[in-house]
């Protein structure tokens, strides 16, 4: 199995495209062809546990590491580091519709998925490239990222880990989990701008030819732990393989039958893990792309044209406050044949004038697969409300945004094959919006009492990583320019 960038064609193996992060021209790197599993693949994988299938699965697409390597890395990612044994369980919520529940992990949101497996990858694949550099992890976070990298990378040998936040732009809750961070190789910095900025930032900083000599007179290289680095994608198809195999096992479904999922969207990083998992073979008949008030997918899903010149706004699923979905370029490049010179053509143009018009052959593809929704906070809170009303079940707000449009969808096509919703947060982490779709009353001003009053209210337990939270001290309050990235950046690794 290898890989090529979406930019121009190369041939490399998973090792360089998990250390590497991204392409040197700016690409992303995809598999060159997509493994599949068998019938009996899929049905040998029913009985297996959540570590059993991530190395199954893991085994298709990283040919040059060990199956030795690969149960490693899962079991250290996957054991006794989610609070049940099954990492991404699924919940019944009525109407032929399951939560996959993606926040049992140690920062309560769905990229600790990736993100406790990804140092693992990360570590056997410098150990394979020989280069004994220190590695030095960039990443721009809408939020959540930027806690699951910390939590998986803190003093992991060789390893350095940098995260850039928008000031005004994540939760109370998701910022004190990034201050507090502790660990030895671990640089946390607030930039006054939104996540776009921090990604674009990130980006350039990556292909910066002063950058890359300053880092290797330091004998250090640069990685990614953002969803542009194949190791994040990985990960991720596991949970829907994995779910269609707790699907079968409880009879929801017959093999061979198809469901439909509903992923809430920034990056596209969650719905393209579930558009890979379709070509393993897992039978997804629609994906229905969830956004907030940023619609920008919405429109491109509905037009063909993606434009990113628009009022961006600030809302309350801040993890989805994003006009730049960067795994879209992986998608772009599966239903461009594998052409490069067209992937490198339309992300040409979103550079250069910040918008592209899809070839109608690749349309009509986009929209045979996709179906894209939107609602804003207004909806997001009634549909938290509603599905606590009716079914007693929280769900957080990013959630509410896909539950909302998974019943668009329904409504508008009278589509009801059974709908596989993407939980990806903890309502926990965004406790004053979920309170104020919960209860009219007046909120307490400080926020553990907000927690607390969430799970008086629901009859839920706030989540121990973040009641652990309370009396941690601030440890990194630094916010610099989002022209001053790179400058930080050669102060902390010198
Ligand atoms: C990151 C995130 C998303 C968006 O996922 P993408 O892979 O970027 O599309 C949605 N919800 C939550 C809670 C997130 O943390």
């Amino acid at each position: 199995m290898l890989f090529t960038g979406t930019r121009s064609d190369m041939s490399v193996t998973s090792a360089f495209a998990i250390a590497t992060g991204l392409a040197a021209d700016g690409g992303l790197f995809v598999p060159q062809e997509f493994p599949r599993f068998s019938a009996e693949e899929f049905a040998a994988m029913i009985p297996m546990d959540y570590c059993q299938r991530a190395a199954a699965v893991l085994g298709k697409y990283l040919t040059d590491y060990t199956a030795d390597e690969i149960r490693t890395c899962v079991e250290s990612a996957y054991k006794g580091t989610f609070d049940n044994d099954q990492p991404a369980p699924l919940a019944d919520i009525g109407n032929n519709r399951k939560m996959l529940e993606l926040w049992h992990g140690p920062t309560c949101a769905f990229k600790d998925l990736a993100l406790q497996l990804l140092p693992g990858l990360l570590t056997v694949a410098l150990k394979k490239g020989d280069s004994g550099r220190e590695a030095v992890i960039l990443v721009a976070t809408s939020g959540d990222t930027g806690k699951a990298a910390l939590a998986g990378f803190a003093d992991v040998k060789d390893t350095r880990i940098v995260v850039f936040y928008p000031r005004d732009g994540v939760s109370d809750m998701q910022k004190l989990q990034m201050t507090t961070q502790k660990g030895g190789n671990v640089s946390v910095c607030a930039i006054a701008g939104n996540f776009d900025d921090a990604q674009n930032g990130v980006k350039a900083i990556f292909t910066d030819p002063e950058m890359k000599k300053f880092l290797n007179d330091h004998n250090m290289e640069f990685s990614s732990a953002n969803s542009i680095n194949f190791g994040r994608l990985v990960p991720q198809i596991v949970y829907y393989v994995s779910a269609y195999c707790d699907l079968l096992k409880d009879g929801s479904l017959k093999a061979g039958e198809s469901f439909n999922v509903t992923v809430p969207t920034g990056n596209f990083g969650n719905i393209l893990a579930a558009v890979y998992a379709e070509k393993m073979g897992v039978p997804i008949k629609k994906f229905i792309c969830a956004s907030n008030k940023n619609n920008v997918l919405t429109d491109f899903i509905n037009s063909g044209v993606y434009d990113r010149n628009r009022h961006f706004y600030t809302t309350e699923s801040p993890s989805m406050d994003i006009l730049i979905s960067s795994n879209l370029e992986r998608l772009l490049h599966l239903f461009a044949d594998g052409d490069c010179q067209v992937v490198a053509k339309l992300m040409s143009e979103l550079k250069n004038s910040g918008r592209y018009t899809l070839p109608a052959g690749m349309m009509a593809k986009v929209q045979e697969k996709f179906y894209g929704g939107f609602c804003d906070d207004l909806a997001g809170r009634q549909a938290i409300a509603k599905i606590f009303k009716e079914r007693n079940y929280l769900c957080d707000t990013h959630t509410a945004v896909a539950l909302a449009v998974a019943d668009a969808y329904r409504a508008e096509t009278g589509d009801e094959t059974l709908m596989v919703i993407a939980s990806t947060a903890s309502a926990y982490k965004f406790a004053p919006a979920v309170l104020k779709a919960l209860t009219d009353g007046e909120l307490p001003e400080d926020d553990f009492r907000k927690l607390e009053l969430l799970a008086e209210l629901t009859g839920t337990n706030v989540p121990a990583p973040l009641a652990g939270l309370k009396g941690d001290k601030v440890l990194h309050s630094c916010c610099v320019a989002k022209e001053d990235m790179a400058q930080f950046i050669r102060q902390r690794l010198s």
